[in-house]
């Protein structure tokens, strides 16, 4: 029989291993317990903790299943609830967060930030649940989007960038006949009108970049007001690397830029960023500080700080300068695009790329994993929740192709979205991308 003394101490030894990041002392003790007594309804709960920490999630999520319906009126859950759900939620998987940060805000003990993960983690409700894809006979589920919480459109409105970054087409593809050039204003004008009329969702957001640098647009200032003007949020993302137009885009106010850094020394920034010159983008980001400031702009600025092998000693310095000017630093890593060049990568087949050695992790041993995680159940997002837009109106895929190939080859305002959506499920680049596991797609549970 059970000593029950010994019981406790073994559960405050568990506990305190938890707490102290023992992680794997305290889950023998936990699963010793749970296979000793049943009833440790508290036993099951912290392993299910302990499984969530160290990734083992299905099973974490099973023992808490389990505890919630063993035990629904102990009163350690009203607080556990918010804790598992954004455990969840920062982990990446919305779709199990969901129920639990649903039971939280019914138990009343959701904070702000779990409200708000709550509402990003619910499926859109101008999403139907889940598509029938005719050209590959499937049902596929969609799923809150990652990118946005409403629809995208993503405007290319510069056809061209002014740097060669060699993870980006612009600097590792062939140009292959693929046009170059500014979208008119006024066809971007007529553009953002047939979106904001027939978008399912009721405001969609529009991000006036894909391929290009926006800032070289000659009348940038002009396409966010526009934006602005029809009440939707409007996103730039530039290189920074442009003598002119910082004032222009300040005074017009766009609801976010991201700035792209790599290096903080000519050395590393010139090898991830070529042809790009970091002093300029220095002084630049000083200059936007001021015009932003100059004009009372509500901006939110955020930098993307692109990690590889060669500059992740730099990044104390590029926070401080983001620090002292109120801009958001977000450290990535950086990644390989676009897709026809990565599943060539993938593949072991196209042209060699020595970039692909300063990656923090080679897509060829990447791509297999995510690949592996995904059981093919999941639309993509940015098939269902984006429409890409080049600079002459025609329209992409999606804003992760760059071939002629992967164009539908017809004009944005010459399809209703209906149309568009249906050219987007019938191309054949969907089923290749996906069968190599390079859609933007949750992954399973592990
Ligand atoms: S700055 Fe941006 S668009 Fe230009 S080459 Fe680099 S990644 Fe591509
Ligand atoms: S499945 Fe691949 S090619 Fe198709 S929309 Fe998604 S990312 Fe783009």
């Amino acid at each position: 029989m059970t000593d029950p003394q010994s019981i406790a101490e073994r559960m405050a030894l568990a506990m305190r291993h938890q707490a102290e990041g023992r992680l794997a002392e305290a889950a023998t003790l936990y699963e010793a317990l749970v296979a000793e007594d049943e009833r440790q309804v508290n036993a099951r709960h912290n392993l299910g903790m302990v499984r969530l920490a160290t990734g083992r999630i299905a099973e974490g999520i099973a023992l808490l299943e389990e505890a919630l319906a063993q035990d629904e009126d102990n009163p350690g859950w009203p607080a556990s609830l918010p804790a598992i759900g954004m455990t969840l939620f920062r982990l990446g998987r919305w779709e199990q967060a969901a129920p639990w940060l649903e039971r939280a805000a019914v138990a009343g003990t959701a904070d702000a930030e779990a409200l708000a993960a709550l509402d990003r983690a619910r499926p859109r409700d101008y999403l139907a649940p889940e598509v029938f894809v005719p050209a590959t006979g499937e049902a596929l589920l969609r799923y809150a989007p990652r990118e946005s919480g409403t629809y995208v459109y993503a405007i290319d409105v510069s056809g061209l960038c002014n740097l060669r970054c060699p993870t980006c087409p612009v600097g590792n593809s062939p140009p292959g006949g693929r046009p170059r050039g500014f979208m008119e204003v006024d066809l971007f004008r007529r553009i953002v009108a047939k979106a904001r009329a027939e978008c399912p969702a009721e405001k969609p957001e529009v991000f006036l970049f894909s391929w290009g640098e926006p800032l070289l647009h000659p009348r940038i200032g002009e396409l966010v007001g526009i934006v602005n003007e029809a009440g939707l949020a409007s996103h730039l993302s530039t290189n920074l690397n442009i003598e002119h137009g910082l004032a222009e885009v300040a005074k017009a106010n766009p609801t976010s830029i991201k700035i792209s850094i790599s290096g903080f020394t000519p050395e590393t920034y010139g090898t991830t960023h070529a042809k790009g010159d970091l002093a300029l983008v220095k002084a630049n980001l000083y200059r936007l500080r001021h015009e932003l400031d100059r004009f009372r702009a509500t901006t939110r600025v955020w930098v993307g700080h692109h990690l590889y092998r060669n500059n992740q000693d730099q990044v104390p310095a590029v926070q401080a300068v983001c620090r002292e000017l109120g801009f958001e630093h977000h450290p990535i890593a950086a990644f390989f695009q676009p897709l026809e060049r990565l599943l060539e990568v993938a593949q072991g087949r196209g042209a060699p790329h020595p970039v692909l050695d300063l990656l923090l992790e080679h897509p060829a041993s990447y791509v297999p994993r995510i690949k592996a995680s995904r059981s093919g159940a999941y639309d993509c997002e940015l098939r269902f929740n984006q429409t890409a837009i080049n600079f002459d109106g025609t329209v992409a895929l999606c804003c992760s192709v760059y071939d002629a190939a992967n164009m539908l080859g017809v004009g944005f305002l010459d399809r209703t979205h209906d149309e568009l959506e249906a050219m987007k499920y019938a191309h054949p680049f969907c089923a290749t991308c996906r069968a190599n596991g390079l859609d933007y797609a949750p992954a399973d549970l592990g």
